[in-house]
């Protein structure tokens, strides 16, 4: 799992840095604020540099980031930080790849109730008196981009709503779950993202001259080791089991909630929220660094914390103090004002660029 921060802001980008945004594996493109255009082009040119500079073969297997490759826009609420580069993407879709996307239409993921707020804010405006309100998301959803880029639209994207304890399988070896981050009323979710592979190693099968067949598959379902020409062969001879679990948290105080749901996670991308704590709907909890990083300290699996924009919140020395304090701990973090590039199943950074000036 390659993952490629775009935007590390929360709430109002800089010329330098986006609001939350970040890519996996080139395909899933997590949150869509409205300066997505820009800010996915300049990681276009970071990852550039990094590919020409690397032996690393599956940074070269993926290949270029392109707006073509995303398959997935995955939003986590419909704040408009969050989704506000939509449009600019559905325009450039009917601009540039409108026969690709007739073949293979985006899939955009919004959270079920997401799209409520925005209906009764409309049905108060406009004095609607229509019972039928709230429609559904998805519906509500492709009207309101069939206004903002055209009715075309409904050929070329296709709305997934998902439910918390819902699994979404956006493709083979992926799949993804969420759970209410208490960001908002209703309609906002944490997310959890997993990569599952079983992976033969081809070499070793090879040199222990196991026929690529039906035992193949007969030494990975059995558990009792499989006799081959002879010899026994255990299934952890020849095949490797990749799991990485990304959890994604969406603007929001990790509350025990989110926390419960996470633990289980090797990586987890939290961004912390903008707004008052003191709302009655958030939780005050683990809105700092250093309390943050004291609960996570129970997650064994947890090897990566990317904290995106506790800046608002603490000064930059803050931040870097409580870096410093968790060189005891089982995870590393880092400070996601930078473009960064992350190999998940190697657990290592492959690139970082300091953002040269941040306000
Ligand atoms: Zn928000």
């Amino acid at each position: 799992m390659i993952i490629g921060v775009i935007g590390s802001r929360g709430t109002v980008p800089t010329a330098e840095d986006a609001t939350t945004s970040f890519l996996v594996d080139n395909r899933f493109l997590f949150e869509c604020p409205s300066e997505i255009v820009q800010a996915f082009q300049k990681f276009q040119k970071n990852w550039i540099k990094v590919v020409e500079s690397s032996a690393n073969t599956e940074l070269k297997a993926l290949g270029r980031p392109t707006f073509g490759k995303i398959s997935h826009i995955i939003l986590s609420h419909l704040h408009f930080d969050h989704w506000g580069g939509l449009p600019h993407i559905l325009h450039r879709i009917i601009l540039l790849e409108r026969e690709k996307r007739e073949q293979e239409p985006l899939n955009i993921v919004i959270p079920k109730g997401s799209t409520v707020p925005l209906q009764l804010r409309m049905k108060e405006v406009f004095s609607l008196t229509d019972s039928n309100f709230p429609i559904s998301d998805d519906e509500f959803l492709y009207r309101y981009l069939a206004i903002e880029v055209g009715t075309v639209i409904n050929l070329l994207v296709k709305i997934h709503v998902i439910n918390v304890g819902e699994t979404f399988i956006p493709e083979t070896d992926y799949s993804l779950s969420c759970e209410d981050n208490s960001h908002l009323p209703q309609g906002s979710v944490a997310y959890k993202f997993t990569f599952k592979k079983v992976k033969l190693d081809v070499d070793k099968a090879r040199d222990l001259e196991i026929p690529f067949d039906s035992t193949l598959k007969k030494i990975e379902s059995n558990i009792k080791p499989v006799s081959v020409k002879g010899k026994l062969i255990k299934r952890s001879d020849i095949f490797r089991d990749l799991e990485v679990v990304m959890g994604y948290s969406g603007d929001t105080t990790l509350n025990p909630k989110v926390l419960s749901f996470f633990s289980d996670c090797n990586i987890i991308i939290h961004e912390t929220t903008y707004l008052s704590i003191n709302e009655s709907y958030h939780l005050d909890l683990h809105t700092d660094l250093v309390s943050l990083i004291e609960a996570l300290r129970e997650f064994k699996k947890l090897f990566l914390l990317l904290p995106i924009h506790f800046s608002i919140r603490h000064t930059s020395k803050e931040i870097k103090n409580a870096i410093d304090q968790i060189k005891n701990t089982n995870f590393q973090i880092h400070d996601t004002s930078s473009t960064f590039i992350f190999q998940a199943d190697q657990k290592s950074i492959i690139a970082s660029y300091k953002i040269p000036k941040r306000q």
